[in-house]
């Protein structure tokens, strides 16, 4: 008589033709992040759910000035919110970039090297650096962690051409 052994499905099956594992809730996750790309007037902090296709009304944005930063120089072409929500920085027209503390929306630090307009800038995933493009062709690379407590002149670490 010929015994029967028990084989799992996954061992007989080549790992190239299976799913991978949590595949599912990483597409429900994409859907989910897709749907706020395309939600023009998207500002709620909750998640939403998948049971409906997900669109935010006008009347819940935002319509009245509560504040207004005005330390740039000019017109503000870039911002960009820290990954951990406690600074803002900004740049545009003029040669300076301001970080704000946005628990007090202070000033935090101000950026003076670059010599032409700064229109584009961006933060490092951990927010201790933030790399700024500007109009006389350098890319700087600002390092924020050793400048804390706030105490110019910041570490330029890079300069691109
Ligand atoms: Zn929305």
């Amino acid at each position: 008589m010929q015994s029967l052994t028990f084989i799992p499905c996954s061992e007989s099956i080549s790992p190239s033709a299976m799913i991978p594992e949590h595949r599912l809730a990483v597409l429900l996750t994409q859907v989910k992040q897709n749907q706020i790309l395309k939600c023009i007037y998207h500002n709620p902090s909750t998640s939403h759910s998948l049971f409906a296709d997900h669109i935010c009304d006008r009347s819940q944005f935002p319509l009245q000035t509560i504040l207004e930063l005005n330390n740039n120089p000019g017109e503000v072409w870039s911002l960009e919110f820290s990954h951990n929500g406690r600074y803002l920085a900004t740049s545009g027209e003029g040669a300076v970039v301001v970080i704000y503390d946005l628990q007090n929306f202070q000033v935090r630090h101000t950026l003076r090297d670059h010599t032409d307009h700064v229109p584009f800038l961006v933060w490092s995933p951990d927010d201790s650096k933030l790399i700024t493009c500007s109009h006389d062709h350098k890319a700087k690379v600002w390092d924020l962690a050793v400048c804390d407590p706030c105490v110019p002149p910041f570490q330029l670490l890079t300069f691109l051409t």
